[in-house]
């Protein structure tokens, strides 16, 4: 008998109507003869209720506390379909972290998962119950209640998938899968029956989002079969695999974007050792993310610097810069909080050349201006004006050849 996890996003279950079809849904599928092990999002937009909570508490609560509180939100829909599923005929049982145990280190708020104990979920199963396991959220060796960070449900289901040998882990979302593009930009994106674990992680972190980043790590470090699919819609979804089956590699696979980033400009900065670390070094100090990075060729032993971050970040960054440039000595600092990242991925981009310079020729044929660059083996990355976005997205995607054709093949 099959065994697979079903993760219900915070959509899936955003109302009592809804939660009764998920526990439909789920009956559907035992009813087929698979063991399903559900794992659980807190009701839609109710982490953000109980966060505004909690701030009104304190402007900084403490981490310890806070988890406390948006943990809250998975124990509330856990319970709530494990009823209905029981009204359905099914048995069914919440599980919260602690009672499984789910352990996690102490990083309050972004906490990670060490060891997941199977014994009671398989148990469980054993007995023909079904368990309904509160997502996001785990305990600590101390035994606080921890959470994974916000979004963290997916890397939830991910991690019971790898620890009970899961067939497949499917996240049923309130999308039909993995798309070229977004939809909402690009008419014609096509969804992809298939996408590598690589690909996938950098679609992921480059701003698609489908999947939380760290749930598709975990899948691909552990092997765990995952499956994007919608919860509402019948539909094969989008599998990501260890690798492309597929006879030939799409050079790229999809394009994504991220909207809300900034950068920022140390112009006129002495080309010695250490300069970076100064500069980057008190920016990660606060917790602020630091992405792309981009260093000028010094003329004169002068040198710019610039680095991008996220827009939500972009004053404090720019705060902190300022006695740095005094520091420094720098010419001038400099921002600018309008700026996009769009990124095109494949993994056929290995065996490819030429696809920096088509990606350069068709944004420059729409006359859009490339501020930054970055590059890995099977991504490009440019950041533009925001304005733009939309635009390079499109063209991008219609250059590469991603698009459905009229007729739909
Ligand atoms: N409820 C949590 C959040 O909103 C976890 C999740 O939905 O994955 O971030
Ligand atoms: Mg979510």
């Amino acid at each position: 008998m099959a065994l697979i996890v079903q993760k219900y996003g915070g959509t899936s279950v955003g109302d009592a109507e809804r939660i009764q079809r998920v526990a439909r849904r789920i009956a559907d599928s035992l009813a087929t003869g698979q063991r399903v092990i559900v794992v659980v999002s807190a009701i839609g937009g109710e982490t953000n209720r109980l966060e505004a909570l909690g701030l009104q508490m304190a402007a900084r609560p403490e981490a310890r506390e806070m988890d406390v509180l948006l943990a809250a939100g998975e124990q509330v829909s856990s319970a709530l379909l494990a009823m209905a599923l029981t009204t359905l005929g099914h048995r069914a049982r919440s599980y919260l972290a602690h009672q499984i145990p789910m352990l996690t280190n102490a990083q309050h708020q972004r906490a990670r998962i060490e060891k997941i104990e199977t014994a009671s979920l398989m148990e469980c199963l054993a007995d023909g119950v079904t368990p309904v396991v509160a997502g996001f959220q785990g305990i600590s060796a101390a035994g606080r209640i921890t959470t994974l960070g916000r979004g963290g449900s997916d890397t939830t289901a991910v991690a019971v998938a790898a620890a009970v040998a899961a067939d497949e882990c499917q996240i049923c979302t309130d999308v039909d899968g993995v798309y070229t593009a977004d939809p909402r930009i690009v008419r014609n994106a096509r969804r992809m029956a298939q996408v590598t674990f690589e690909e996938m992680l950098e679609l992921a972190s480059l701003g698609s989002k489908v999947l939380h980043p760290r749930s598709v790590e975990f899948a691909g470090k552990y092997k765990v079969p995952l499956r994007v699919l919608s919860t509402f819609e019948a539909g094969e979804g989008t599998l990501i695999t260890m690798e492309n089956e597929s006879m030939e590699e799409p050079i790229v696979s999809g394009v994504t974007y991220a909207r809300n980033e900034a950068k920022i400009t140390l112009s006129g900065v002495s080309d010695v050792p250490g300069v970076a670390a100064k500069i980057v070094g008190p920016v990660a100090g606060a917790e602020i993310e630091v992405d792309m990075i981009v260093q000028n060729t010094a003329a004169d032993g002068l040198t710019d610097f610039t680095f991008t971050v996220g827009r939500k970040d972009y004053e404090a960054a720019l705060e902190l810069l300022k006695p740095v440039r005094t520091k420094l000595g720098a010419r001038a600092l400099s921002g600018d909080n309008k700026i996009a990242k769009v990124s095109v991925v494949g993994v056929g981009m290995r065996s490819h050349a030429g696809v920096a310079a088509r990606l350069f020729n068709c944004l420059a044929t729409e006359n859009i201006n490339i501020q930054m660059i970055s590059t890995s083996e099977i991504k490009i990355s440019v950041v533009v004006d925001e304005r733009y976005l939309e635009l390079a997205v499109r063209t991008l995607h219609s250059a590469f050849g991603l698009g459905q054709t009229a007729a739909g093949s």
